[in-house]
């Protein structure tokens, strides 16, 4: 490694009685009207949706290793950008499966903010996304992976089918809105 030997006054008047060489902050600005900034936006959206997909993968192999970890595998999750707009963070979703092949079951992987300033935080969202006997979909957080297996041992609907309406760990999810419960479209 080289270490350059810091001499500002040096560089300074040799800039300036070639009077050739830009200031560093006229460069500056010369470089960032040289970006393409759309081009920049859009690779700074699949990098997000990238680490989102390789972040889902760690999160299941991290706290899931008993159950998501070993069926979900790590190419199979579809990365998204963030949406600031809707003040929502990259994420990442999987198929899981259906009984029927219509209407199937997903995993969904984001972030969220918890707290505000200095004690805010961001933690891992993962969510199960199930077809309900309605017509609708049922979106179940898994707090943790003990949730996740006393939830599927006490389903009675065979894999991948829909849920009873009624199914009683919506209301366990709760404190957290289940907003897709309103739509009939498939949720990716
Ligand atoms: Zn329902």
């Amino acid at each position: 490694m080289t270490v350059l030997k810091f001499s500002p006054s040096v560089q300074h008047h040799r800039a300036n009685d070639e009077g050739t060489e830009p200031t560093p902050i006229s460069a500056l600005h010369q470089e960032v009207k040289s970006l393409d900034l759309p081009q920049r936006a859009r690779e700074r959206a699949e990098e997000h949706a990238f680490n989102a997909v390789l972040t889902a993968g760690a999160v299941l192999a991290a706290s899931f290793i008993d159950t998501l970890d070993r069926v979900v595998r790590p190419i199979t999750w579809t990365g998204n950008p963030p949406l600031p707009e809707n003040q929502l963070m990259a994420s990442a979703v999987t198929y899981l499966g259906s009984a029927d092949g219509q209407r199937g079951w997903w995993l969904h992987y984001t972030r969220r903010e918890v707290g505000f300033g200095e004690d805010g935080d961001l933690v891992h969202v993962l969510t199960l996304i199930a077809p309900c006997a309605c017509g609708t979909y049922i979106t179940v957080e898994l707090v943790d992976e003990d949730a996740l297996i006393v939830m599927l041992d006490e389903l009675t609907t065979p894999p991948g089918a829909p849920v009873d309406c009624d199914f009683r760990l919506q209301v366990r999810g709760a404190g957290w809105a289940d907003t897709r419960h309103d739509s009939t479209e498939p949720p990716f």
